[in-house]
């Protein structure tokens, strides 16, 4: 508390002493006025001649004054003014002369209180108390230096005026400007106190202000923390989504895998799926085929016929041969369509092909296009690679589990189906065409004189024969009829849907195409007849045995009847 009274006193004191600079110039050109003023009486009212003493008098005094409060001022600049002897002897030299310049003066009793001027303001500035002494060496000095005046230079400066006269008034200003002083103090003591609480509160105000940023700075460096907290927060969510949208992802294909048993199907639920997951416009599989892998679309989301014929014809170009021979994945986000024939008149801007491999041999491609520029990414990229490592596991399976099927199912030297496979499918067929009410028709051929032909051509043109006949047929054949070798040169065509007349049809036409085949082995040329029987459930047997026993028979007749036509199995009693 001392020590902001101390400095609010202090700042009270630099703004005065700038202040009092300029009272002394006040008191100096008050001076001044009264010198002339106090010519002027003395040549136009008293008519005084003899003036050169008092002239010289009064002006030293006024210079002397003048050079003591510029020394003064200087010294002030220097030091602490309230705590200096010197600056205290200034002051009394300053009193003492302004009382000696009034004392000078015509009707000075009249000016007594230019003196107080400066004690006046060391009242303000530096308290009552410290003013008093001024005031008393103010009242002494002035008693003193009228009593002077009135007795040495009486005769060239006053009017008749006592010395008890003066110094009666004198005492009487004086004790009129302890009151003011009194005053001045008192308006010193409230500045003080009032400059001591302002300090206070300033002093508060401030400690509050660096509290204030201080809870600010800490407030922002959590804030900080806490929006870092939260980004990082963010990102890790984005990848635990991104995770958990994958693991959903390859779980849902895993499941497919083992719950889906056919191929296309699968493909078909893997291609929704990718295009689900990577958000593409299309998705496209297409597996290879053949000594050279030639890709066949499989499975697309294209539904423009149009469209899907353009990627099914041009799938196979070179562009994409880093992913289909080499098993490289490939992303271009800036496609040129001159670069990549399948895309031309698609609008198509980004694309991503990862190849299905297996022991790294490629099975196939999947394909996904965008209408956007920069629509992928290498995430996608690693994405789409492990869904496709999935799923080539279960391409493969699916083509060992065929070849399997194959070699149990099929005729290895004709491709057609071999006696076993033919004889469970004549049950499910027979089964199913008596639930649903439809006609199941079976044609049996036999090669005429086939022992004599490879008695002439040799065995191996014969398998070339059988070859040929089987490739003719499977060509003539709708998807749902079954061709299998029955054994030897003796094969059935098992025909659902069909009736015996529609049979008998069929099977002339066969016998007629296969007459009309020429079979040629470098130099030799030739072609076989067939005789063919045929019947059909419900007309001309009742059940699978005694469909395949009345066509058999039939075909015995078309043997006994010369060879080389058809006979239809007799109408069921
Ligand atoms: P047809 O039927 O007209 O009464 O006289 P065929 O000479 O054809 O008599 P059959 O049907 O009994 O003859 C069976 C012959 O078919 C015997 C065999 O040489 C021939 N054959 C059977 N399987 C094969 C085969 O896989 N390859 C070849 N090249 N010939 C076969
Ligand atoms: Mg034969
Ligand atoms: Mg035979």
């Amino acid at each position: 508390m001392k020590l902001l009274k101390e400095n609010a006193a202090e700042g009270m004191l630099e703004n005065f002493i700038k202040y009092e600079s300029n009272v002394t110039k006040i008191v100096c050109l008050m001076l001044a006025a009264l010198y002339v003023k106090d010519l002027g009486i003395r040549i136009f009212v008293e008519g005084q001649r003899s003036l050169s003493l008092i002239i010289f008098v009064q002006a030293s005094l006024i210079l002397l004054y003048f050079l003591v409060s510029r020394f003064q001022h200087k010294y002030q600049d220097s030091e602490k003014p309230e705590i200096s002897s010197g600056y205290k002897v200034f002051r009394i030299v300053e009193v003492t002369l302004c009382a000696l310049f009034i004392s000078t003066l015509f009707y000075s009793e009249y000016f007594y209180f230019v003196p107080i001027l400066p004690i006046a303001f060391e009242c303000i500035k530096s308290g009552y108390r410290k003013a008093r002494p001024y005031l008393l060496l103010g009242l002494i000095s002035q008693l003193v230096t009228q009593a002077l005046a009135s007795l040495y230079l009486k005769h060239v400066v006053f009017e008749s005026v006592s010395i008890l006269r003066q110094s009666i008034i004198i005492t009487c200003m004086y004790v009129l400007y302890t009151g003011f002083i009194y005053i001045c103090g008192i308006v010193h003591k409230e500045y003080v106190r009032s400059e001591a609480e302002n300090n206070i509160l300033i002093d508060r105000l401030g400690d509050k202000y660096i509290q204030l940023e201080q809870a600010k700075k800490e407030i922002q460096e959590h804030y900080d923390k806490v929006r870092e907290t939260n980004k990082k927060l963010e990102e890790t969510n984005e990848k635990l989504t991104a995770s958990i949208a994958e693991f959903y992802t390859l779980q849902q294909i895993s499941q497919a895998i083992t719950s889906i048993f056919y191929m296309n199907e699968l493909l078909k639920f893997v291609n929704d799926i990718i295009m689900g997951v990577m958000g593409a416009l299309h998705s496209t599989i297409a597996l290879c085929y053949g000594p050279y892998n030639k890709l066949k679309v499989q499975v697309s989301s294209i539904y423009d016929r149009k469209e899907l014929a353009i990627v099914s014809d041009y799938i196979n170009t070179d562009v994409l041969k880093p992913c289909t021979t080499e098993g490289k994945s490939m992303i271009d986000n800036n496609v040129n369509p001159e670069c990549y024939p399948f895309t031309i008149g698609r609008n198509i801007k980004s694309l991503i092909c990862v190849p299905f491999l297996a022991k790294g041999n490629p099975l196939g491609v999947v394909l996904i296009e965008h209408s956007f520029k920069d629509a992928f990414n290498s995430e996608n990229v690693r994405l789409l690679e492990i869904i496709c490592q999935q799923v080539s596991i279960a391409i493969e399976n699916a083509r060992l589990y065929q070849q399997m099927h194959d070699l149990a199912t099929m005729d290895g030297l004709t491709g057609a189906y071999n006696r076993l496979y033919f004889q469970d499918k004549i049950l499910e067929e027979f089964n199913r065409a008596k639930e649903e009410e439809y006609e199941l028709s079976l044609i049996i051929f036999d090669i005429d004189h086939f022992k004599k032909f490879n008695d002439t051509y040799g065995h191996l043109f014969g398998d070339k024969v059988l070859k040929s006949i089987s490739a003719y047929i499977q060509r003539t054949l709708r998807k749902e009829d079954i061709f299998a070798r029955f054994g030897g040169e003796e094969f059935v065509i098992l025909m659902p849907h069909t009736s015996l007349q529609q049979a008998v049809e069929k099977a002339e036409e066969i016998r007629k195409g296969i007459a009309s085949l020429t079979i040629t082995d470098r130099v030799v040329e030739a072609s076989v007849n067939i005789s063919l029987g045929v019947s059909s459930i419900p007309h001309t047997a009742n059940n699978p045995n005694e469909l395949v026993r009345t066509a058999d028979d039939a075909l015995y007749e078309a043997k006994e009847s010369g060879r080389n036509n058809v006979k239809v199995a007799k109408p069921v009693n």
